[in-house]
């Protein structure tokens, strides 16, 4: 059997977690050096082109230690809060994880919230100072506050990733203090944390063995699903993925199972051979609730179908994404998705149009609102439902309870952000020399509209923060409606504070004019709540010089053409549909 050890890195975004993870695979040479690149595990493009890690990506790196051989198998998470459920899920096929805090920024939001899974997983923390080699970086001060945590000092390894110092005492530490993984279970017993569909493969199932082996052409099953199948392939990562003959208790790898219909397996069920009776399902993850719902239609209603297909096998590969059916007069029939947040809304749109080809239109998001009526409690997340004054018993609304870590000075700065998030602070606690911890309320609406941005403006990129699910408030919100030439399009209708509605009516109305294209004809786009007019705009038409190409003296035809067109433009004016490009509900959405 061969020495294992499994290990996840798990940090704030950008304190340089796939930046050691590349240290990592040289120096184990994983990696050809004429193949490697930066950011290796990071293997979308779109990963690439923003920086930023979406998805978990497993590696098995092999390293040689006081005359023994280690495989190593390493997961790279990603840091941002909307992808935290990557994270639950790698930290559940490890047994360490590697907590990188970068010694410039100290700990940030994340740092704890990921800590707090690894630690409720019963998982092996390693605590490391990253990128020492920075001249700003603090590492007595970044020292005393994992002391804070709860590290000691004399655990706390020192590294730079970038320089790689320090990166290779690292790894043996792993070695020393990470657990192997216990092998005594003789039956397969497999968690799938991840799966992919591959149009030659069909699904790929990403698993972490607890107990057997498995090969090639054994007969398989999922425990929940129930489909069977046989084995056509299993193999690990390098990170691409790599056949092999077997994959054995304790290993990280893949097994591609042929199954064509994405509902044939489920993240988290537990796969084992098939007809075995004597085999407990692991305890699999918590699925987490969306906190934003929009939904997608197709530019082409035809394509209906394509999109939900689509879908359905991007949530193979995003389990964290959900989805169902919904239509609207305007749109036709589409999809009303939920999302951990607006970035992850904003990867799984640019996902479908990359990777399946799809046009379609994205509605402004909302959160989840619970009304009740004559004692029926529904729940609603299309904002162009949601009940004006008087529709409704009761409109109820999700709250979260916010942590923020901030240098001191920068706290006038989240007092200023109180009123327009309705932000509610309850308690300042010091957390380190220096740095506050900050924890209060706010309604989950308007933490979704824009207060990362707004927070990362006000306090210099120095505050993080993280939030928890805190029950429903009784809301008294208004829904603002959009009228463009006349229609009403519900994709655009959104609910905000009374306080809010004439700025954000404002705002809503010039950003249209701005993305929509000019017509023949003047368009009026308006905004309205309760079927009163607050903001308008027009968009003047396109002068199309008709007389143009006629010599000075033609009086009458010139007129004659005058009167044509001005025709044309009354019919469409009356009758013309505005065409709104799909374009224009993606700018919309990122403001
Ligand atoms: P991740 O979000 O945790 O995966 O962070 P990345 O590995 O993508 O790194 C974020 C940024 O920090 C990148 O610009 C890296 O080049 C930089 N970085 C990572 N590690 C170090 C380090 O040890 N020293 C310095 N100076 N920069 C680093
Ligand atoms: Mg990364």
């Amino acid at each position: 059997m061969m020495n294992i050890r499994n290990f996840s890195i798990i940090a704030h975004i950008d304190h340089g977690k796939s930046t050691l993870a590349d240290r990592f695979l040289q120096l184990t040479h994983t990696i050809e050096a004429r193949r490697f690149h930066d950011q290796m595990l990071d293997m979308m493009d779109l990963e690439r082109e923003r920086g930023i890690t979406i998805k978990m990506q497993p590696v098995r790196m092999r390293y040689t230690y006081n005359g023994s051989e280690y495989l190593l198998n390493l997961i790279d998470t990603p840091g941002h809060i909307d992808f935290s459920y990557e994270v639950s899920r790698a930290l559940a096929a490890c047994e360490g994880a590697l907590l990188l805090v970068d010694a410039s920024q100290g700990v940030q939001a994340q740092t704890l919230s990921h800590l707090t899974t690894a630690q409720k997983l019963g998982l092996t923390i390693i605590p490391v100072i990253n990128k020492i080699d920075l001249p700003h970086a603090d590492v007595p001060r970044t020292i005393a506050e994992l002391k804070h945590l709860g590290f000691t000092e004399s655990e706390i390894l020192h590294v730079s990733g970038k320089s790689g110092v320090g990166v290779e005492a690292l790894l043996q530490n792993v070695i020393e203090h990470i657990p192997a993984p216990v092998r005594t279970e003789q039956q397969l017993r497999a968690l799938v944390f991840d799966s992919e569909y591959s149009e030659h493969g069909g699904v790929i199932a990403y698993v972490r063995l607890f107990g057997g082996h498995v090969r090639p052409r054994e007969r398989l099953q999922f425990m929940a699903t129930a489909s069977t199948f046989e084995a056509k392939d299993v193999g690990f990562f390098a990170p691409t993925k790599t056949a092999s003959e077997e994959l054995e208790s304790g290993m990280i790898g893949y097994v591609i199972t042929g199954l064509k219909s994405p509902d044939s397996v489920r993240i988290g069920d537990t796969l084992t051979i098939q007809g075995n009776r004597h085999v407990t399902a692991l305890p699999g993850y918590r699925e987490p609730s969306p906190v934003v719902w929009a939904s997608f239609f197709p530019e082409d209603q035809n394509d209906f179908f394509s999109l939900g297909d689509a879908l359905s096998r991007l949530r193979l590969n995003d389990a964290s994404l959900s989805y169902k059916e919904s239509g609207t007069a305007f749109l036709g029939r589409g999809y009303a998705c939920g999302f951990l947040g607006t970035l992850h809304l904003e990867i799984v749109a640019e996902r479908l149009k990359r990777e399946f080809a799809l046009e379609f239109i994205v509605t402004a998001p909302s959160v989840a609102y619970r009304i009740t009526n004559s004692g029926v409690v529904t729940e609603l997340s299309a904002p162009h439902l949601y009940p004006t004054k008087g529709e409704a018993d009761l409109v109820e609304e999700p709250m979260i309870a916010v942590e923020l870590i901030l240098p001191e000075e920068y706290l006038s700065g989240i007092y200023k952000l109180q009123e327009q998030f309705e932000l509610t602070i309850e308690k300042t606690d010091l957390f380190g020399p220096g740095r506050l911890v900050v924890t209060g309320s706010m309604p989950l609406r308007a933490f979704v509209r824009d207060f990362f941005e707004t927070l990362h403006r006000v306090t210099s990129g120095y505050a993080s923060i993280s939030y928890t699910d805190a029950g429903w408030r009784a809301a008294d919100l208004r829904r603002i409606d959009v009228q463009v030439a006349g229609e009403a399009v519900e994709a655009l209708s959104r609910v905000v504070h009374p306080d809010q509605m004439e700025r954000e009516a404002r705002q809503l109305v010039e950003a249209l004019k701005e993305a929509l294209p000019r017509e023949q004809f003047e368009v009026r786009i308006q905004a309205l709540v309760d079927g009163r007019i607050i903001a308008s705009e027009r968009i003047t038409p396109m002068k199309k010089d008709v007389t143009g190409h006629l010599y000075g003296g033609d009086r009458t035809r010139k007129m004659k053409l005058w009167a044509k067109q001005k025709k044309g433009k009354q019919r469409m004016k009356t009758t013309g549909k505005v065409h709104i490009p799909t374009e224009t509900f993606l700018k919309l959405l990122k403001k």
